[in-house]
């Protein structure tokens, strides 16, 4: 009965039930508090109390009828003035309502972004490690996803191998900065190099490359880290942001899209984006959740960083002082791990008969790593230490002196 589009994904769809199927077995077995399960994105800290306030003050406040109703397709005009305001203020652009696309999420944003440009056929650069969803959402719209393979020294995108890959049937290249899954933040040089390439190509084949930066991981960047706007680099940028991690939003399914004035085609672009938005099945964003970002960022809400913080310095150290190898993340809230196998998945297997449940690195195309989600309790990760200890001491490895 289902679509031969389909049939892949539901294969593909075991390996997270396998992992979800084996944290339940063991919590069961051992109970929750001794299985130490690292395998999820999905924040641990609350919403900032400003959320909880927002929504009551809109329920009291504002006329029911306009809160629980449709509106724009590209969302409410007031929201995303505010937010262009915002953006304006701290990255010195010149947004306005007209550039800001309210979506559902970060997810339902690239997907809005892939249908408005894409034709069939056209290739999709990305850079190993992604998110693997990167794949699933071009060959929605029947494009063909082209991987750039990783740079494992500092995991910055490997721009060398990004001239070779680039064709005539470029479309788009997507980043995604603090990345997912290395904690990396792209640097500004980095930006620079890749927008300066990027001219280069649009320009010799008269086609406009469009760069799609992903970044629903923006507001996480640790110990004042910058991560620059990629707008004021190259023109043909679209930027998708979200609330899922900024403010511990992922259930309520809320962000935007920027889609600047510098971008060719910009206006016709952002009507294409809210009719794709429209037909997708999503039609806007929800209602409710754009009237408490407009009040959130009026009051200055923020998510609580230093929360994140600590469960990196404890988990970076811990894994150090195991002798385990990998770069200190700058941002997000992951930590991208050297497999002391060559075989990451045996080493996932073996971390889970110690309880501990990471992530292969081949599902973000970059095998011999693993990634650790540390958007857990603190408690977590002190209880799963002597598990990495364990796991450290069977394979014989030690910390470099
Ligand atoms: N992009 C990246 C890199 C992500 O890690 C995620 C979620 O984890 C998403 C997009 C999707 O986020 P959202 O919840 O906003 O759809």
């Amino acid at each position: 009965m289902i679509s031969e589009k389909m049939i892949p994904l539901v294969e593909n769809n075991s390996v997270i039930r396998v992992m979800f199927e084996e944290g339940k077995r063991l919590a069961a077995i051992y109970g929750a508090e001794n299985v130490y399960d690292f395998s999820l994105g999905n924040p641990n800290v609350p919403a900032p109390e400003e959320v909880k306030q927002s929504i009551l003050e809109i329920l009291e406040e504002e006329d029911p009828v306009i809160v629980h109703g449709y509106m724009s397709n590209a969302g409410y005009e007031d929201v995303r003035e505010v937010i262009a305001q915002d953006l304006n203020q701290r990255f010195g652009t010149a947004f306005g309502d007209r550039n800001i696309l309210m979506t559902v999420g970060a997810a339902s944003g690239l997907n809005v972004i892939l249908k408005t440009i894409l034709n069939p056929g056209d290739e999709v650069v990305v850079f190993a490690p992604y998110f693997v969803e990167y794949g699933n959402y071009v060959t929605n719209y029947d494009g063909r996803l082209v991987v750039i393979s990783p740079n494992t020294v500092d995991f910055q995108p490997n721009l060398q191998e990004l001239e070779e890959k680039l064709t005539q049937n470029t479309k788009a290249v997507i980043i995604n900065t603090p990345n997912n899954p290395s904690g990396v933040i792209y640097s500004e040089e980095t930006l620079k190099h890749l927008s300066r390439i990027l001219e280069e190509k649009s320009k010799a084949w008269g086609n406009p490359i469009v760069l799609i930066s992903d970044e629903p991981y923006r507001e996480l960047a640790y110990d004042g880290a910058v991560v620059p706007y990629v707008t004021k680099y190259y023109d043909n940028t679209v930027v998708c942001y979200s609330y899922s991690k900024s403010l511990s939003l992922p259930g309520e399914r809320i962000g935007y899209l920027v889609i600047p004035d510098e971008m060719k085609d910009s206006r016709e672009v952002f009507t294409a984006a809210a009719i794709a938005n429209r037909v997708l099945g999503s039609v806007n964003a929800p209602s409710l959740m754009q009237r408490v970002i407009k009040r959130c960022i009026e009051k200055g809400a923020s998510v609580n960083l230093k929360a994140y913080d600590k469960n990196r310095n404890r988990l970076y150290e811990g894994l150090k002082a195991c002798g385990f190898s990998c770069i200190r993340p700058q941002g997000a809230f992951y930590l991208f791990v050297k497999s002391p196998e060559e075989d990451e998945k045996a080493f996932c297997d073996r971390a889970s008969r110690h309880h501990l449940l990471l992530v292969p690195g081949s599902s973000f195309a970059c095998p011999g790593y693993v990634r650790i989600a540390y958007c857990v309790s603190y408690e977590q990760i002190e209880r799963a230490m002597p598990a990495f200890q364990a796991l450290a001491e069977e394979y014989g490895i030690r910390p470099e002196k």
